[in-house]
Formats: structure tokens, sequence, C-alpha cells
């Protein structure tokens, strides 16, 4: 992985001068400055650190392709030795003389080449601090610098050639391209707020600027750094930029000021989404897909709040993930329509009861996303705490308990409990027992109405509920929807116990009564709950096809579709299959001959909210026999070939229209649960 020097070679190059301490130790505030000098081409990387260490005892770690080739402090020289090592990361300690307040390093070496062959999953492992032309990434937990503390500031130069730029969080407090002949770019950043590690970049950018005036406080510095060729695709860097003003200020609005005075979008040559504190570092290719400035522009810009601008105690649990992405992502569907936020939520749902029983965790032990599992966690199952917090105490006061969080916690370190404390004093109520069963519990209660009577009393109705949960109980405040004479009217019902007896009055006896119909409560839903998509055809292990249709060429295009659409080489079969064995089956073909094959099949028909729509139609059949059966059709050979590409993108929906290679709609079959009918009790 390195050119440079071993480790083993260090302690030589070393003078070793023993220092004769006297006098106290000054507690020196911890911080750091680095001038950096970084060459991508040849990968060379050179620097100069000046710390003020926390402790005499200063430890610090560096990447393997790094070596100190001198150390002093206060002007004199200071032995480095080595303190053990773990994988390609080496531990030094230095003991600073008595009275020494500034330790001088000077370090450096070759760094690995860029690994372009790392994919998403790749990139969210450690790396290790990677240069190349094309672009540089030194992470934060690369050990490329000597770290002061668990919370520093830092001055930060880097020196790059006159056609790469650089940067790293922080105020730009100076940049040049000096006229002197070295044609070298020069940045100075400073971060003065306590930071939790440096992560430094560089590439050949063109570099875009807009800034956002602020009616209190220092305006905002907002910059691309992007490649020519993103720089050069019409309205992207602007659009970006643009964007990441009204989200700013959004969230200065929701929240509380900006807490820095720059926010960057930064082109990555890795497949890379990282937000840090002032910018947020994308792949160059996921930058030109349209949702990433409709969604995760903004939750990487919300970060600089939670994550970046109150940060988390990961020993006690990331709440981080989940308060983004409920203020993010899911603000903007909620924003878009109740269906989307539903939609959302449903999604979160299903990717919990997609985790194999008995793997799922408790979320106070969600650190960060290292697979599925954990994401279905942290991200759909941590946001979900909040909208069902929202739901419990209130729009108004979780808005105030937000702000009060941020207020109290800005620029320190908050856990789990700091978050209940603030909504508690918004709420004036103890929330303990919300808290302690969301996040100390793994998995989530399976909630049913075992049965439902109603009798007339006085002129009204008395509904009486039976409602059973597993065990452990949950304390549960569950929507109800009760279906009188056609309509809908909703209450809600409060359970804690394994089986639970609820009356409440209604006007006129109720045909049904059904839990939850939006999904607003975490739990296990049952199979009615959760509609077929596509996905579930996409993963098949042993995937069907038929063919509905008989001439040359849409067999031929069918054909290759199913190819192209299973993530196992699917088997053909006859129109039987569609009512045999359980493997998904896919009906392919023109829209009569589909028709035709549903009919014989005694399948329902092709549905009326599709029918004559676009040039083909794709959906999933909601019904409780196996095996499951998914359809495409089609009005011609082509309008079947343009679904090669695009259809397998679309794993999420349940059906959707298109017009050639284009979704013109989609979506996911509404699924609200079993309606419990309600016994009319005459005695
Ligand atoms: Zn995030």
């Amino acid at each position: 992985m390195s050119d440079g020097l071993g480790p083993q070679t260090l302690l030589a190059l070393i003078a070793v001068v023993a220092v004769i301490a006297s006098g106290p130790v000054r507690a020196a505030a911890p911080s750091l400055e680095l001038d950096v000098d970084l060459d991508p081409g040849t990968r060379r990387f050179h620097a100069v650190a000046v710390v003020a260490p926390a402790a005499r005892d200063f430890r610090f770690e560096l990447h393997e392709s790094l070596q100190v080739s001198a150390a002093s402090a206060d002007g004199k020289s200071v032995r480095v030795v080595a303190a053990g090592r773990e994988g390609p990361i080496s531990a030094w300690r230095v003991q600073m003389p008595t009275g020494a307040t500034r330790l001088r390093l000077e370090y450096g070496g070759m760094l690995p080449a860029l690994d372009r062959s790392l994919d998403d999953r790749g990139v969210l492992r450690a790396l290790p601090p990677m240069a190349s032309s094309e672009g540089s990434f030194l992470s934060a937990a690369s050990a490329w610098y000597p770290q002061p503390a668990a919370l520093f500031s830092y001055r930060l130069t880097v020196l790059v050639p006159g056609d790469q730029r650089a940067l790293v969080p922080g105020r730009l407090q100076s940049e040049s391209l000096p006229s002197d002949g070295s044609g070298r770019y020069r940045a100075s950043f400073e971060f003065a707020q306590p930071a939790t590690g440096i992560d430094l970049m560089a590439g050949p950018w063109v570099v875009r600027e807009k800034i956002m005036p602020r009616a209190k406080g220092a305006p905002v510095r907002l910059r691309t750094y992007f490649s020519a060729e993103l720089d050069a695709i019409a309205g992207l860097a602007d659009g970006y930029l643009d964007d990441t003003r009204r989200y700013l200020e959004l969230y200065e609005q929701e929240i509380g000021a900006y807490p820095f005075t720059e926010f960057s979008v930064v082109a990555s040559p890795l497949p890379t989404g990282f937000g840090m504190a002032t910018l947020t570092y994308i792949g160059a290719e996921v930058l030109k897909l349209p949702f990433i400035r409709a969604t995760s522009l903004g939750h990487e810009v919300l970060h600089n709040w939670w994550g970046n601008g109150v940060y988390v105690d990961y020993a006690t649990g990331n709440w981080s993930e989940g308060l983004t992405t409920f203020m993010a992502d899911y603000a903007y569907k909620e924003r878009e329509s109740g269906e989307a936020a539903r939609a959302m939520r449903l999604a979160w749902l299903r990717d919990f009861a997609a985790v194999p029983a008995g793997s799922s965790q408790a979320l106070a032990s969600f650190r960060s996303r290292t697979h599925g599992a954990a994401a279905a966690l942290g991200y759909g199952k941590s946001a979900m705490v909040f909208v069902m917090l929202r739901d419990a105490i209130g729009e108004d006061a979780f808005r105030r308990g937000v702000r009060a969080f941020w207020e109290e916690h800005r620029f320190r370190t908050a856990s789990w409990s700091d978050l209940q404390a603030a909504f508690e004093k918004a709420a004036g109520r103890s929330l303990a027992s919300f808290f302690e069963q969301w996040l100390d519990r793994a998995g989530g209660p399976a909630v049913k109405i075992a049965r439902a009577g109603a009798k007339t009393e006085a002129g009204k109705v008395r509904l009486t509920l039976t409602v059973e949960q597993s065990a452990p109980a949950y304390s549960l405040r569950l929507p109800l929807e009760i279906v009188i004479a056609g309509r809908t009217e909703m209450r809600s019902i409060d359970v804690a116990g394994p089986r639970d007896v609820v009356t409440m009055l209604v006007d006129a006896m109720p045909e049904g009564v059904r839990l939850d119909p939006d999904l607003r409560v975490w739990r296990v839903l049952d199979r009615a709950q959760l509609p077929p998509i596509l996905r579930q055809w996409v993963i098949a292990r042993a995937p069907r096809w038929v063919q509905a249709s008989d001439a040359g060429d849409v067999r031929e295009a069918a054909s290759a579709l199913a190819k192209r659409f299973f993530e196992v080489p699917p088997q053909p079969t006859a129109h039987d299959a569609l009512n045999k064995g359980t493997e998904p089956v896919m009906l392919i073909g023109l829209h009569a001959d589909v028709d035709r094959a549903l009919a014989h099949a005694g399948l329902p028909p092709r549905p009326a909210s599709l029918a004559g729509r676009g040039s083909a139609q794709v959906w999933t059949v909601a019904r409780d026999a196996s095996p499951p059966v998914a359809v495409v059709s089609a009005k011609d050979a082509d309008a079947l070939q343009a679904l090669l590409t695009p259809l397998p993108h679309y794993g999420a929906q349940s059906w959707l229209v298109f017009d050639g290679k284009r979704a013109l709609d989609r979506g996911v079959w509404p699924a609200s649960g079993p309606l419990v009918a309600v016994q009319s009790e005459r005695w």
C-alpha cells in the first residue's frame, strides 16, 4: 500500500536529545497548526505540524506511509518513541519537556495511490490517506496528522500544484496562486470551533462561488469544487449553490444560526457521500443525479447542525443520523405529500421486516452504517422515533425541543439522554418510558385487534376493542381508523399490556376498525401491510418468467428483459406457473396477450389505474396466495425493449407506467392492514 520507509527506520532519523525538565506543566489550549505540501502527481506529502498537546505525555498516530524527520519542543529536539501499531497505523509517543507548550513535528512520505476500485461499501470503511492527480482524499480517520486531543482547533495551510485546488473544513482565510513562477496554489483555513478531525481533499477543480448574506452574522461563502467536466454541465454548479443556500436558510429558521461561514460541495473521484463541517464530499458521478440536490444535499447540509455542530457521543449511540433523516429526507417527503411521507415510513418498516429475526439490535447500540440491518436501524427506526416523538408531544413542543437542544449543546458532545432532556423540558413531562422502550429494546411490537364488539347505549354506540401485542408489551398510542357507514373516523387508543380492553363511544354502529393505517408507529407489520414491490422479483433466488406473446420480435425482447431484470438467471416456464410453486413469477408480453393470460389463470385483471397509459405498464399482483406474480405489459416489441435499462432500477415500486425508457408514473400499492369487523352485541 505504501512506498514510504517503514516506521522501523523512524527512530534512526530522529535526533535524540534528552531534555531535563523543570517547572510546572502549563495547560495549553489544545490546538494544531499544519503546513501541508502535497504533490498529488507524485503522491509526495510533506508537513510541519505545531501541536499544543493536551497532556505532557503526548501520544499520536500516523499512517505507515508517513515518517517523522524532525521533532522539537519549544526549539529543543525531543524523542519520538514507537508506542504500538494497529494495521497500517502506528502509535507514537513524545514526553514533552516540563514547561514546553509546543511540539513541532516535521513529517512526510509517499502516500498510497487513490484506489479507484473502491465501491460505496468500500468507502464506508476506514481509508488510508490517498493521493492522485485526479483527486486526493486524506480522511480524518487515516492518521495523516498528529491529533492533539479528542476535540481541538486548527489552522492549516495547504500547497498544491497550480492546476489543483485543496481544502479542509473551516473558514477560508486566504488563497493565492502566486505569480512568482512557482505557480502553486496556496490556501489557508481556520477551524476555530472544537473539531473532531480534519479531512483534506484536493483535486483538479474549477471553483465557483456565491456569497449568501445573512441578516445576523457574517455572510456565508458557498462554493462548488467541481471537475471541468462537471462544471461544464449547464446549470449544475449554479443549481448546487442555490439549493445549498435554500437548505441553509431552511435550517437556520428551524434550528438556529448556521454555525460556520462556508459551505462547499466538493466532487470526489470515489463514490463517497460524506458530510463534514462546512462541506460535503460527494462522488462526481453521483453529483449528476437529480435527486442528490433534492435530498442528499439537504441531508449533508443539515449534518452541520447534527453531527458536526452537536457531536455524537458514540458510546451511547448515534442519534444524529435519525434526527438528520427525519428533518431532511423525511421532511422533504412530508412537504411533497402525505402519501409520499407514508411511503417512506412504509419503506422503513419494510426494511425492518426484512431484517432476519434475532439479528435486530437496540437503537442505542447503533454507531454507524456498516451493513443493511444497521441502516434499517440507525436511519429508519431512528427517524421513526422522531416521527412518534413529535406525534406524542406535538409539533410546537417538538420544535422548541430541537432549538433548545441545539442552543445547549452547540459544539459539544451530546447523547440520546441529552435529547430526551431537551424534549422533556419542552413537553413539560417525563419521556423516560418512551425513550427507554424505543432505544433500549431490540425489534418492535407486533400489535393486533383480537376482537371488536359494539352495542347501543343511550342513543350512542359503545365500541369495545381487545388489543393484543407481543411480549414485552410497549406503551403505545395507536391511531385507530373506524369505518362507520362508509366513511372513516380517526381516533387514538392507548395500550400498555399484552392484552388491553379499550372502550369508546361512537355515533353509529361501526362496520370495522383498523389499527394505524398510516403507519405512524414502529412495529412488526403483518403481511397484509407489506404490498409487493419489484425488488422481491429482482432478488428472487429461483425466479421464473412466462412468455405471454407469440410474435418473434416480442418474444426476443421479453426474453432479453427477463435476463436483464433478475439477479439470478430466470427459468422460462409455461402459463400454469402463474398458479404453481412458491417462487416469484413474471408475466411478460403485449397488452392483449397479457390480459388473456391473466383471465385464463384467474388472476385479477389489469388495474384500472394503469390501463391505457404510456407505452408499457408494470405491476405486481397483490394477493394472499402463492406464487407472487408481477406483470410487464407493453404495446409493442420496442416498448418492451425500452424497459431493459430502466426497469431493474425501480425495485422499490409496486407499479410503473413507462413512456419508452422514461417512467411517467410509479408507486407502491396502498396496504392499510386488515379491517377488523365489529361484532354487534345485542344484550
Ligand atoms: Zn447522514
